[in-house]
């Protein structure tokens, strides 16, 4: 194309004039020569680890636990396992991704011989299901001796009575290692509603419910390891007592570690980092958090295999108003990015990203992947249970640095030694997000906008995004406030927004 009939600016030219956010500037249509669905969003998230969709969730205890995780690598993209728990917890957390088989229940809710009816009613009411295995010591890994169903409780008065009175004992059940085809034979011919899956000691491994078999939907898109387990990242702090956090969490099979520190520039990251390196070469470790390119570089010599970008933007977030350190967003992933993409490492834009055109922006400026917080919270895979505030139904969203997160464990982010926590500065808030449903429907509403944005630059992939971001074709323009006034819905009387459960603007 010619140099003069191209407006706009370049990538390099519109972060030229300082500090600049999402919102501040726009991006420049380009020529649409293809079908939206055919652009294609697989990106590396990291130096080994490849993604079909740039999504990655925040290791917050209001996102990410094996839920989330195992959602998200079911459509394409990584969940990271906060670390506001025992060292134990999260390596479960971890090992419950690995051992999800989709179309098993691979940690179903069990219950002891001795329980109650009463216990299962509870268990219905609060998820909804009724087929329990009952467990000799009532584990979830413990010895299968029977299973209770609506069937066998729905006409019984006394709700004092014991499990081991009403289940049923002779069952039929799958060898651990079939395969899905299998289990749908088995439940076929059982006509039963449950199958369960116990090992040659007859302990329980899962559960196989006829609901789901009908109802399976294919996952084309599943990020999965070389044994064709899921994928998962876990988050850990720069403490020296997180070394074993680390170890449990390579045990335990995590893929990527995610160290977590909201200045991710200092000597406790530099060793947390080479440490990792050194001790476990083949895991991933992404570090940060940064916003410069010195920042970036001291960590790109260490080792990092991706970069984690961002000080301040986060929705929770205080740290600007309270630390006066930080960079707006788009410039933070520009800098960084340009000086990562040197060295062929991925960054990951971390917070700020609280509607679609967001992510379409990190990634035109460079970053491989975003990492979102907001956007995840209030989903059925985010930790917490709903609840209705003026007939509104939310989930709660908390800052890792809100006092509340912090009083369990957060501030290993904000300080990095452990005789350090005695004065406590918040630096993010708690407060509640609204229901976004489950993820199977709002990240394919996220990846088809995203799909037509790319369209609309004219980019067929992440890749010639970013090709484009480097020879100047892709074009951008700063946004006055007007701009942006007019770009948002104005006028109106009243109007209603169809987002689902994100920010307009
Ligand atoms: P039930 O007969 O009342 O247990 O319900 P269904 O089997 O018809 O449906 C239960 C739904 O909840 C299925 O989609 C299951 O995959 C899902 N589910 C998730 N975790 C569990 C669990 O621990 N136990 C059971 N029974 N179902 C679960
Ligand atoms: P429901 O229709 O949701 O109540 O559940 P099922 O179809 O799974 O169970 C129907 C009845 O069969 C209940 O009384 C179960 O306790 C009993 N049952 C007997 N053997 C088995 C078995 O191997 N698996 C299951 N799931 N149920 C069994
Ligand atoms: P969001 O997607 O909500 O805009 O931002 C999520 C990101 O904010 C997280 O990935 C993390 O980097 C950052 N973050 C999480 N909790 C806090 C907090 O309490 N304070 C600050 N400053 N940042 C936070």
């Amino acid at each position: 194309m010619q140099d003069d009939i191209r407006d706009g600016l370049s990538g390099r030219e519109l972060i030229a004039g300082g500090g600049i956010t999402y919102d501040d500037f726009i991006i420049l249509p380009g020529h649409i020569d293809f079908h939206h669905q055919e652009v294609e969003l697989g990106v590396q998230v990291t130096r080994r680890i490849r993604l079909n969709l740039p999504f990655v969730s925040s290791p917050m205890d209001t996102v990410t636990e094996h839920k989330m995780a195992i959602g998200l690598a079911c459509l394409g993209g990584i969940g990271v396992i906060h670390y506001n728990n025992s060292v134990d917890a999260q390596a479960e957390e971890v090992r419950k991704v690995k051992r999800f088989e989709n179309g098993f229940i691979t940690d179903p809710v069990v219950l002891g011989p001795d329980a109650q009816l009463a216990d299962l009613d509870r268990i219905k009411e609060r998820y909804g299901f009724s087929g329990i295995p009952i467990t000799e010591d009532g584990t979830q890994r413990g010895r299968l001796i029977g299973i209770v169903t609506n069937r066998d409780i729905e006409f019984e008065p006394d709700r004092t009575r014991r499990l081991r009175e009403v289940m049923t004992a002779d069952l039929v059940t799958g060898r651990a290692g079939l395969t899905l085809k299998e289990a749908n034979e088995l439940l076929r011919r059982s006509k039963k509603g449950k199958l369960p899956i116990v090992d040659e000691q007859g302990r329980l491994v899962s559960l196989v419910s006829r609901r789901d078999l009908l109802k399976r939907r294919n996952f084309p898109e599943t990020v999965k390891d070389p044994k064709q387990r899921l994928r998962v990242g876990a988050a850990v702090s720069t403490r020296d007592e997180d070394r074993e956090r680390v170890t449990a969490l390579v045990e335990a099979g995590v893929d990527l570690v995610v160290i977590d520190s909201a200045q991710g520039d200092s000597i406790y990251e530099l060793r947390m980092l080479e440490w990792i390196k050194r001790s476990a070469p083949h895991i991933d470790v992404v570090a940060g958090n940064v916003v410069t390119r010195a920042q970036s570089l001291r960590l790109l010599d260490a080792g990092a295999d991706a970069l984690r970008i961002g000080m301040g933007p986060g929705s929770i977030c205080t740290t600007q108003g309270t630390m006066a350190v930080g960079r707006a967003q788009a410039t933070a992933v520009y800098q960084t990015a340009s000086v990562a993409r040197a060295r062929g490492v991925p960054v990951i834009a971390d917070g700020g990203i609280s509607q679609i055109g967001h992510i379409a922006k990190a990634l035109a400026l460079g970053a491989s992947a975003v990492m979102m917080g907001y956007m995840f919270a209030g989903t059925e895979e985010s930790p917490g249970d709903y609840f209705y505030e003026g007939g509104v139904r939310l989930k709660r969203y908390r800052g890792m640095a809100s006092l509340e997160a912090m009083a369990v464990g957060g501030d290993k982010r904000y300080q990095t030694r452990a005789d350090d926590r005695k004065v406590k500065v918040a630096q993010g808030v708690a407060g509640s997000v609204l229901d976004k449903g489950p993820l199977n429907d709002y990240v394919p509403y996220l990846v088809q906008g995203l799909r037509q944005s790319l369209q609309d630059m004219g980019v067929k992939s992440v890749t010639a995004l970013h090709a484009g971001l480097e020879d100047g074709s892709l074009r951008f323009e700063m946004r006055s406030l007007a701009a942006q006034i007019e770009g948002g819905v104005h006028g109106l009387h009243s109007y209603k927004d169809s987002g689902i459960g994100m920010r307009s603007g």
